[in-house]
């Protein structure tokens, strides 16, 4: 997806100058603007870093998140190296849910909107 400069640097700094799935950090070129939809984004374009890019291709979002729950049984499947890692404590595995970045800052503003939201929290002069 071709952007303008501005509009491309302002995508790049919509999660913090994060990828939108990974979170790893942005570099200044060498990143994709991702049409994702606008169910799972406010604009519905995302940056995204090349690594989930590649590993994402055509997916949607759920599907991404589909086939990344799937890495680690993967990884223990056909890794020997993983295989010994897990063995020796090096790698644990959490089964933790797949949240993607752009999930987790969502979260984070929606508390910090609600905190500052919240009469009880802001009324410092009370006591
Ligand atoms: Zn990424």
């Amino acid at each position: 997806m071709k952007l303008k400069k501005i509009k491309r640097e302002a995508l790049r700094m919509k999660f913090g100058g994060c990828c939108a799935f990974c979170g790893d950090e942005l570099p200044a070129r060498g990143w994709h603007a991702e049409e994702i939809g606008e169910q799972y984004i406010q604009g519905g374009i995302a940056a995204v870093c090349t690594e989930c890019h590649s590993t994402r291709g055509n997916a949607t979002p759920e599907a991404f998140r589909a086939m990344l729950a799937e890495q680690v049984e993967r990884a223990q499947r056909h890794s020997s190296n993983f295989r010994m890692a897990l063995r020796f404590g090096l790698v644990s595995q959490t089964r933790a849910p797949v949240k993607f970045w752009y999930e987790r800052c969502s979260a984070e503003r929606s508390t910090l909107l609600r905190s500052t939201s919240d009469p009880a929290l802001n009324n410092n002069s009370a006591a």
